[in-house]
């Protein structure tokens, strides 16, 4: 159990809010039965000589001391006290103060006598707002705001704010169950409690904030205090301090800037919901503000995913093959690409739908289902003039995630009985650069098994050239982007020089993709580069076509 953490401001500003509530609130430490004030310059301060037992008129600890057994259980406690012919009731609240000499526990006593006639049973009480005041407006796992509170201080803080735009800016942990699942709650607990502190440090001075439920974290403050390389900077602390073996938290943050200060503070809240959901980045920190066409994408999106067990089920998602070429036109292999042939929009490109289908955790699905058909793609050929012919499927950095990768490729290639040198599996360069050590040895067991990998697009991450040297893959794709770079960029060129003679030296071949032009192609050429992929030779095409275009016009083909 966390007990909440308060600094000395906050439990200042709260004692203050409930002070009315009871007759005495006053913080003890239960394990010298002391009382404990704060001083007008912040200072924590023990009372010399005074017991909070005194308050009771004894003179050595209280039987089952209410406090006491909030401190051991980490939970609220309650208890009835006589003091002369006065019943009160006593509601301790365990708490940890921090304070610049460090955080020690403490808890909050909230007194308040029991009157003639008002019989109260214990269910009662617990009713009663006033005991139950603390409970209604503060999370007691993290000591910060909860939704209720959160909701009254932000009406309140927008009331006070009408001259200043102001900003909510809605936190939360990707895959946070996984964790919970994966590492157990205190972990996951661990986290919350490092996003509390987040949220204070950012916006503890500055406006409001709060845990509304589970992993989600809110805060409002004036547009000008926002100070979005601090969000990051200090996201990423947490993000830091929260890895645990090969798992690293990522934090994403939707921005809602507000345009009407009296929108009811759930709609705004949904509207940064809707900007968080549109994260498409995989980097552990990571925002995006509020557009208003975000809730068509998310329209979109919720459209793809409705549709998508049905394309499965009637077979609406087929695959277009790409020719991999040589410098003359000849024919050396093929990447298959998904299509979606929508009953109603025809033609889907894929991406309108892949990016959704990962974001919905579904994209596993989608590939198994087109590794598949590629497979038995494969199986067919088996014998003919095209057996000679390996095709290259695509592996999204999300497969990894929920299935075991090499298990299904072996899987498959065995129930088809397809030699596994004839398909090859593209892992993107950010997959790899995601988890570098992982995917070396998942690139390792899938060459023993006798597949080849290639990295798919090289160049679009940062460390490329370092990647080489690490991993041993078969083929690197330089992605089109670098291309386009290269025409405008005398650097882009040197680096591509470097890359490609690296790559021969490690023994990988090299493929330059998006080629459009004679030009490119010949430039690609000059630098030492062997195979091509583009429109330049052809776009991606049906089999029925690519078999037509490239084996029954040459009779015999010339694979
Ligand atoms: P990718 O793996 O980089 O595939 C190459 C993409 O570049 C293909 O787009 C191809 O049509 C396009 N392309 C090839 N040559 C040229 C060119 O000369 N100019 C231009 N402008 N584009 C060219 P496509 O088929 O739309 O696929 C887009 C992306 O979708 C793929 O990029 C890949 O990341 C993903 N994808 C496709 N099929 C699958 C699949 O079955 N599973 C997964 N996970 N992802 C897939
Ligand atoms: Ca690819
Ligand atoms: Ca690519």
């Amino acid at each position: 159990m966390i007990i909440p953490s308060f600094k000395i401001d906050e439990i200042k500003q709260f004692m203050k809010a409930v002070d009315e509530l009871y007759d005495v609130v006053r913080i003890v430490d239960p394990s010298e039965c002391k009382v404990i004030y704060i001083s007008s310059d912040g200072e924590i301060k023990r009372s010399e000589g005074e017991y909070c037992h005194a308050q009771w008129g004894r003179g050595r600890r209280c039987l089952d001391c209410a406090s006491y057994r909030a401190a051991q259980s980490g939970m609220i406690q309650e208890k009835s006290e006589i003091s002369g012919e006065q019943a009160y009731k006593v509601v301790a609240v365990p708490l940890v103060l921090d304070d610049e000499t460090g955080r020690r526990q403490y808890c909050l006593e909230m007194i308040r006598k029991v009157n003639e006639g008002d019989v109260i049973s214990d269910d009662e009480w617990n009713k009663d707002a006033g005991s139950i005041e603390f409970r209604e407006v503060i999370d007691t796992l993290t000591g910060i705001s909860n939704w209720e509170g959160f909701k009254d201080a932000a009406m309140e803080y927008l009331s006070h704010a009408a001259d200043k735009k102001s900003i909510l800016i809605r936190a939360n942990i990707k895959d946070f169950k996984l964790v919970n699942q994966l590492y157990g709650r205190s972990r996951g607990n661990d986290i919350l409690y490092s996003m509390a502190a987040m949220c204070r440090e950012l916006a503890g001075s500055k406006g409001v904030y709060g845990r509304i439920r589970a992993d989600h974290f809110l805060m409002l403050m004036a547009e000008e205090d926002f100070d979005e390389e601090a969000l990051r900077r200090v996201a990423q602390k947490v993000v830091d301090r929260q890895q645990f073996g090969i798992y690293k938290v990522h934090i994403q943050f939707g921005l809602y800037p507000v345009t009407d200060r009296k929108e009811d503070i759930s709609i705004m809240c949904d509207k940064a919901q809707i900007a968080l959901k549109a994260i498409a980045s995989d980097h552990p920190v990571a925002l995006n503000r509020y557009r208003d066409t975000m809730i068509l994408d998310r329209l979109y999106s919720s459209e793809v995913i409705s549709g998508f067990e049905e394309a499965l089920r009637k077979d609406q998602m087929s695959i277009f093959l790409q020719p991999q070429n040589d410098r003359n036109g000849k024919l050396l292999s093929a990447e298959a690409l998904v299509r979606w042939n929508h009953p109603e929009q025809g033609i889907v490109p894929p991406d309108r739908f892949i990016s959704v289908l990962e974001n919905a955790g579904l994209i596993h699905e989608l590939d198994c289902y087109i590794w598949e058909k590629t497979v038995i793609q494969l199986k067919n050929w088996t014998g003919t003039v095209k057996e000679n012919l390996p095709l290259s499927v695509n592996i999204s950095p999300k497969d990894m995630i929920y299935i075991d990768i090499e298990k299904t490729f072996a899987d498959l290639v065995r129930k088809y009985d397809v030699d596994p040198s004839r398909l090859n599996l593209e892992i993107t360069e950010s997959a790899v650069m995601a988890d570098p050590e992982g995917c070396i040895e998942l690139v390792k067991r899938l060459q023993n098994r006798g597949f080849k990998v290639e990295i798919d697009d090289f160049g679009t991450g940062y460390s490329s050239l370092n990647l080489l040297k690490d991993i041993q893959a078969n083929v690197i794709k330089i992605d089109r982007a670098f291309l386009k770079s290269i025409e405008q960029e005398k650097r882009s060129e040197i680096i591509l020089n470097h890359i490609i003679s690296m790559a021969k030296e490690l023994d990988m071949s090299v493929i330059t993709e998006g080629v459009e032009t004679k030009k490119q192609l010949d430039m690609m050429y000059d630098m030492g580069c062997k195979m091509f992929q583009g429109y330049y030779f052809s776009k991606p095409i049906p089999i029925m076509e690519f078999e037509a275009k490239y084996f029954e016009i040459k009779e015999g083909g010339a694979v």
